[in-house]
């Protein structure tokens, strides 16, 4: 079976077209802006523009690697931007209809779980999703996946943009705060804060920006030290979900996976513990159409049919019925 994903529930316009085994086409547009966030009616407007040029680009780069026959359209149905995500839901259904073939939504945070098993051969992994929107800690327990820590207030990336835009940096901020980091060994004591299994980021974020705006640090320290703090509080709310569940496996998933220093700190955290650490490449760590496709085969398979064509812009990760395990 092979299926054709259309991501977009935030900023990018992805599109997948994968096998159980095989990514054939994994494809992206997304939206940037200079200065300031999304603004969600032109990131889907944006989306809109681009996806007739970039399905041809997919159908093309499909038929390149000696392929033609697409069996299942996938869209992310939610959580995300409500905009964002009616182009996903038209788009797979136009799609579907001109190929003749049926098409069903899935969740977007359980698809960046599973594409881990696309490319790697994790088996249950405590999944570490830190991205735009969404910073979860998930599990699959009892029959369902379950949140076991999460952000109290705002996304990792949402925290990394906020502070970015305050500093004068535009839209995608996570990887410029890196390039800043790796200037900087000095540590500034900034809030830690984790509570239970949550974490929290709005009260470093205000610290940061006072920081920032007294004029007195160098913003190459901030951005240093944002990322140890903030990134450890997300090794010690994943070492301790590992260690409650059992679990020996850390996935990553999520654009702000994509950071080098995150990434280290996995290994290290992992490797203390005896567990492995699976690290998807970049492009299937961001938002892209790839996992979508790869959840929507996993899906269809075990016999899921889409009675009615919606988004869910609020769906959460544990109210999705798990029915592929
Ligand atoms: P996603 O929503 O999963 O596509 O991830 C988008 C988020 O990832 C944005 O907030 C980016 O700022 C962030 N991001 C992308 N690359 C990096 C990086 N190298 N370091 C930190 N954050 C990043
Ligand atoms: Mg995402």
């Amino acid at each position: 079976m092979i299926s054709l994903g259309v991501e977009a529930t935030a900023h990018t316009f992805g599109l997948g077209i994968v096998s159980k085994k095989e990514i054939f086409v994994n494809v992206k547009d997304s939206y940037t802006t200079e200065k300031g966030g999304i603004i969600p009616m032109d990131a889907a407007r944006h989306h809109e523009n681009i996806s007739d040029a970039l399905i041809k680009k997919a159908l093309s780069d499909f038929e390149k690697v000696g392929k033609n026959k697409i069996d299942l359209v996938t869209y992310s149905r939610g959580p995300g931007i409500g905009p964002c995500l009616h182009v996903a839901k038209n788009t797979a259904k136009e799609v579907a209809e001109s190929l003749g073939v049926p098409f069903i939504g899935v969740n977007h945070c359980v698809a960046h779980l599973s594409v881990g098993s696309l490319v790697t051969n994790v088996k249950d992994p405590v999944l570490l999703y830190a991205s735009g929107a969404n910073t979860q800690i998930i599990a699959y327990e009892g029959g369902k996946y379950r949140v076991f820590g999460e952000t109290l207030d705002q996304g990792i990336g949402n925290f990394l943009d906020s502070f970015a835009r305050h500093i004068g940096l535009g839209f995608p901020g996570g990887p410029k705060i890196e390039a800043l980091a790796s200037n900087s060994k000095r540590y500034i004591e900034i809030p830690y804060s984790v509570k239970g299994m949550d974490i929290s980021l709005a009260g470093m974020l205000t610290n940061l920006k006072n920081k920032f705006d007294s004029g007195n640090y160098k913003v190459e320290d901030l951005a240093y030290s944002l990322q140890e703090t903030a990134f450890s509080m997300l090794m010690e709310v994943s070492e301790r979900a590992m260690a409650h569940c059992g679990k020996k496996e850390l996935l990553l998933g999520g654009g702000v996976a994509c950071n080098s220093r995150l990434k280290e700190m996995a290994e290290v955290m992992c490797k203390d513990r005896n567990a492995k650490c699976f690290i998807p490449p970049n492009s299937l760590l961001v938002d892209n159409g790839a996992m979508i496709a790869y959840q929507g085969i996993l899906e269809y398979e075990s016999g899921r049919r889409e009675k009615k064509v919606e988004i869910k812009p609020y769906e959460r990760t544990d109210d999705v019925k798990v029915t592929w395990k």
